[in-house]
């Protein structure tokens, strides 16, 4: 017990971050790229903005919430999802009386109590930005782009774009009676979920995995037929914007997001290469939620992108990421005083931007060596009371095992030249 990590959840050792290190650093770059600033919010926060925010009949509310109470018996909920704090961040600090719109970036761990299997943990990663401030589908346009030049950017080039529209409370109140109507000759085949969704939120029973109601749904009355005019006005827009920028998309009327708050615009994209939780990056409008929290009327839209199913399909689509490499110099010593010269030089190396280690479990000279090698380490430096008495140093290439002896006094500068031929 001691020794394992809670179900669901997953380390990433010293030797894989630097995957994580890398496509938190190209999202970074692309979002400062596209005017987004990031923005950090608790890990926890009061239940009730995930009760009110991600709406009390979605999954997430009713079954997977990490939720305790603290010491004072206030309830407290460590975030399954990244929009609602955000959302009230930017009550709390009044943003909206800044130039609008706002555009934020996070980096966050999500908790969520689900069935941990490929591709789904209990506690998992996202990527995700938020355009809060206008309700314009240059903002919808602009996020999917950000979402699929990021993706193209890693190098991934086979996950499809689907997009659809789930309209407004108006539009969804007359679906809603249509695909009741249409399911309830099918209610008892449904599964348990889905019987409890068919009163409170049918339009989640076109989102459930289980095969059977995908069967039972084909053929339900889509969102897209139930549009008002300016939903319907919206989406063409989008498609538009979209087709501007020469993105690719496919409409998908299946398209139900997970959340309660959507309003207008839904969008994934979606891979092949990682079986059924090919979903890689989720998002939507939000026209309501940030009144919904209690703050201004404001409109808002955004994308959550799960990172280790990023993870998942670079590495299926064969994606490489670059490898760091080994420290640039190991100062082997021998000795008191090839010690104290050794730890005096690593400063000074190390200020320079040059990479270097000493043996810190002091093995003999053999051992150093051997140790350096095992961390791919390129050059090494020897120093000992010969070489210290003679100011002449022994440099190895250790990919070549060419040895040199070079002076002590020059011994930076032809490091830092070594450094630059790379
Ligand atoms: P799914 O339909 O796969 O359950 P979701 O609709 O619950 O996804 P969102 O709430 O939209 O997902 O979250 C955005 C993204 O976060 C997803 O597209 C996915 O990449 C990732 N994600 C969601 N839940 C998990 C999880 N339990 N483990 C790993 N990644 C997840
Ligand atoms: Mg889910």
């Amino acid at each position: 017990m001691l020794t394992n990590a809670p179900k669901g959840t997953k380390d990433v050792m010293p030797k894989d971050v630097y995957k994580w290190q890398y496509v938190e650093k190209v999202f970074s770059e692309i979002c400062e790229e596209y005017g987004f600033k990031e923005v950090r919010t608790p890990v926890f926060e009061h239940t009730e903005l995930f009760t009110r925010g991600v709406g009390d009949t979605t999954d997430i509310v009713e079954k997977q919430m990490y939720t305790f109470e603290d010491y004072a018996g206030r309830s407290i909920t460590l975030k399954p999802e990244g929009t609602s704090p955000v959302v009230r961040a930017f009550v709390e600090h009044k943003t909206y009386a800044e130039v609008q719109p706002t555009k934020m970036y996070y980096i966050i761990p999500c908790f969520r109590y689900e069935k941990p299997q490929s591709g789904r943990l209990r506690e998992f990663h996202q990527f995700g930005i938020e355009t809060f401030g206008t309700g314009n589908m240059l903002a919808d346009a602009e996020i999917i782009g950000l979402a699929y030049d990021f993706l193209n950017r890693l190098g991934i080039n086979d996950v499809e774009l689907h997009i659809n529209s789930i309209g407004c409370p108006d539009c969804r109140r007359k679906h809603r009676e249509a695909l009741k109507n249409f399911l309830l000759p099918k209610y008892d085949q449904l599964c348990d979920t889905c019987k409890g969704r068919f009163d409170r939120n049918p339009l989640r029973i076109l989102d459930c995995k289980s095969p059977v109601c995908r069967e039972l749904t084909q053929g339900a009355p889509m969102m897209l037929d139930y549009l008002c005019d300016e939903c319907s006005t919206a989406f063409t827009e989008l498609q538009k914007n979209l087709t501007a920028m020469k993105i690719p998309f496919t409409v998908d009327p299946g398209i139900v997001r997970g959340l309660d708050y959507y309003t207008k615009t839904a969008f994934e994209f979606v891979s092949n290469k990682i079986g059924a939780q090919g979903t890689v990056c989720g998002g939507g409008r939000y026209d309501n939620l940030i009144e919904e929290v209690g703050g201004p009327s404001i409109p808002g839209v955004g994308f959550g992108l799960g990172i280790e199913r990023l993870l998942l399909v670079m590495e299926e689509s064969g994606v490489v990421i670059p490898k760091p490499e080994g420290a640039d110099v190991l100062i082997a010593f021998m000795g008191e005083r090839g010690k104290a010269y050794g730890l005096g030089l690593m400063r000074e190396l190390r200020a320079l931007g040059i990479r270097t280690e000493m043996d810190v479990l002091a093995r003999n000279l053999k051992g150093q060596l051997k140790y350096a090698d095992r961390i791919d380490v390129k050059y090494t430096v020897v120093v000992g009371d010969n070489e210290l008495d003679t100011g002449m140093l022994l440099l190895k290439d250790m990919r070549n095992s060419e040895q040199r002896e070079v002076k002590m006094e020059e011994i930076k500068d032809v490091l830092i030249e070594k450094k630059g031929e790379r």
